[in-house]
């Protein structure tokens, strides 16, 4: 026997609204039925995206959800030199669906009262049609223009990170000007790409980054942003990927970009291969190397697709590690 859904009326009736109401009202209801597929699509489009902004020393910080989509069966990008049962069991472990993962885009600014820095830009036009590239929105809920913005680091030359760079053709951060490292840069606009797997990547990278290469100042590992922000080179994941050292008044976060790209699979098996990493040995040392020094310091960090919004811990552990999302009281 199934039992009667008490709706919300049905609630207010009993709690004595139905003194006033007339019988109708006092009717039980079916609640509002729950929205599908395209239709959710919509609702997610028509809600703010979501912000979150906390201090670090003297700066702000203000991450942006720029979208979030089902990215297929995990073990197919996670784990793909392991058995698929394992991958699987490694997520009922921890609470997840075995099916699909679902992989979110978190592209960040840093407002150090003398700059306001912007790392990646998420998707941009090329994510509208499945709910993404928000991250402008994201900015102007945030209290951000993108004309506000005076520095765009990009910390690799993937599409979701350089896909919010130009708008119809023009730059979408008119007043900046760009900070990437040297060795992706060369990577992705060497024409031996052509005829390669990363054939796309450097199509993308020539109508994305390439027009903006003038106002770009391209560093390597230890070079300073602006003060307070230093880069590391943190290779694997692809040819140049760079990770970011932000300090103010005696507080650090590191901004650790695509070192991990999942906060389960990627954090609790470092070892374990990802078909995004282009370098999979070289990402699975890095990886390790990055988390055990934040593990060990004790330092806060901010991986561009963790869980949003995207900031925690980690805890090292037998393997690997484990992610400690922030909670209340997460001022740096
Ligand atoms: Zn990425």
């Amino acid at each position: 026997m199934t039992m009667p859904k008490l709706g919300r009326r049905a609630l207010l009736g009993s709690a004595g609204l139905g003194m006033l109401a007339a019988p109708a009202i006092v009717r039980a209801q079916a609640a509002a039925p729950v929205a599908q597929d395209t239709t959710q699509l919509e609702i997610n489009r028509a809600m703010p995206p979501e912000t979150h902004r906390f201090k670090l020393g003297d700066f702000e910080v203000l991450v942006v959800k720029d979208g979030a989509r089902p990215s297929g069966a995990p073990n197919e990008t996670f784990g793909t030199n392991q058995s698929a049962a394992d991958v699987a069991a490694l997520l009922e472990e921890n609470f997840l669906p075995t099916d699909d993962f679902v992989n979110s885009f978190a592209p960040t600014l840093v407002n150090t009262g003398s700059d306001v820095v912007l790392f990646d830009t998420g998707l941009g036009p090329g994510g509208r049609a499945q709910g993404l590239g928000r991250l402008v929105e994201g900015l102007a809920a945030g209290g951000y223009s993108p004309e506000d913005v005076t520095v765009v680091v990009i910390t690799h030359m993937h599409g979701d990170h350089i896909g919010g760079l130009m708008e119809d053709g023009k730059p979408t951060f008119p007043n900046a000007r760009y900070v990437a490292g040297q060795v992706e840069y060369d990577f992705w606009t060497d024409t031996a790409r052509v005829g390669t797997p990363a054939e796309n990547g450097h199509k993308g990278v020539l109508a994305n980054v390439q027009p903006l290469a003038e106002k770009m100042t391209f560093i390597g590992d230890g070079a300073e942003v602006v003060s307070g922000i230093t880069g590391m080179a943190a290779f694997g994941h692809s040819p140049g990927h760079m990770i970011f050292n932000i300090e103010s008044a005696g507080r650090r976060l590191v901004l650790t970009a695509d070192t991990a790209n999942h906060f389960v699979l990627s954090l609790q098996r470092p070892d374990w291969e990802v078909r995004f990493d282009m370098d999979k040995e070289a990402a699975a040392e890095t990886r390790k190397t990055v988390f055990d020094m934040l593990a060990t310091d004790k330092v806060a960090f901010l991986g561009y697709h963790m869980p949003f919004p995207a900031v925690g811990y980690v805890e090292k552990q037998e393997t690997g590690y484990r992610f400690v999302p922030k909670s209340y009281q997460f001022e740096l």
